[in-house]
């Protein structure tokens, strides 16, 4: 069962065709009870992605203002390990970062083996933002298409998983929620006056929005397109699209988990075997208590 619509190579689209207020057959409450459990499954996945060293998984995550990369984040990382998961947010580049090409501050944040990393925006802000204000020219974008392409695959053959998220939500939503900042005190901490002028370049962005994802979806590094309107739906969206992504690779990371299981296990016994011939009863001095132990005596 998938919630978000997956793309997964290159095509034309509209995001007329995606309602960013789809909520499948579900509801809130039931989904509640699912998203728990997904939750569970995600957390053992990341378990067994931590312990078998052998890929990495890359979320990014792009949306207008307000269309929940946040919440995202917060809901994503509440079912993980925060040991084995890291978030990278891109904000406008730095001089040193400007003065690279535009994904050279992206790599260095990419995930090592063993870890999941969130972009909180990422290098498509370079055909995104930069497009809507034409700070490059259509023929430099189109170059960055495929840059972009080169890169997610180089980054896939090195066994990194890539899930891309586009927080789908509408123009109408997005008003309800940058009004429900200013009223909410909780809240109005993320006013920004940005945010409104950003506003006014709504079709702007759903136009560069529309080729980029249909341009940069590949088998390798597929995007999805997430109902963002309503927060419990988005959330079961990404747990279910990360859940059924990573579940396959489970058996996997099983058997190499096993094999090195099997290796340290025979390193110990190869230890324990010379100890034994050099050093006969070389049993630890008994007294003391053991320097791993956590346990508490009293
Ligand atoms: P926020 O995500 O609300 O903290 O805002 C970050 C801001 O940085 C957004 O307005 C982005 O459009 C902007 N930003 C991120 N990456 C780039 C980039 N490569 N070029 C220009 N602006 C960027
Ligand atoms: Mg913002």
């Amino acid at each position: 069962m998938s919630y978000a619509a997956k793309l997964d190579k290159e095509q034309k689209i509209k995001l007329n065709d995606y309602a960013p207020d789809d909520k499948g057959d579900e509801d809130k409450d039931t989904s509640a009870v699912v998203i728990a459990k997904l939750g569970q499954e995600l957390c053992e996945l990341q378990e067994w992605l931590y312990a078998a060293q052998s890929h990495s998984v890359l979320i990014v995550l792009q949306g207008l203002d307000t269309s929940g990369k946040d919440g995202t984040i917060a809901h994503v990382m509440a079912s993980m390990n925060p040991q084995g998961c890291d978030v990278a947010s891109f904000k406008v580049p730095t001089p040193l970062e400007a003065g690279h090409d535009f994904l050279w501050r992206i790599h260095q944040q990419t995930p090592p083996k063993g870890m999941v990393t969130i972009f909180n925006r990422s290098h498509y802000e370079d055909v995104l933002v930069t497009r809507v204000h034409k700070l490059v020219s259509d023929d430099v974008v189109k170059k960055r298409f495929t840059h972009i392409k080169n890169f997610e695959q180089l980054l896939a053959d090195n066994n990194t998983i890539i899930l891309k998220f586009f927080l789908n939500i509408s123009k109408d939503e997005q008003k309800a929620r940058l009004e429900a900042r200013e009223q909410d005190e909780e809240k109005a901490w993320k006013l920004s006056p940005g945010d409104w002028e950003e506003r006014q370049f709504w079709d702007a962005y759903t136009s560069a929005y529309e080729d980029v994802l249909g341009a940069t979806a590949t088998k390798s590094a597929p995007w999805y397109i997430v109902p963002a309107n309503r927060k419990w739906f988005r959330n079961l969206a990404i747990a279910t699209a990360l859940v059924e992504t990573l579940r396959p690779y489970k058996k996997d990371w099983e058997e190499t988990l096993k094999k090195l299981g099997a290796e340290r296990k025979a390193e110990l016994a190869e230890m324990r075997r010379t100890e034994g011939a050099s050093d006969k009863g070389g049993k630890r001095k008994s007294g003391g208590q053991n320097p791993g132990s956590t346990h508490e005596t009293s």
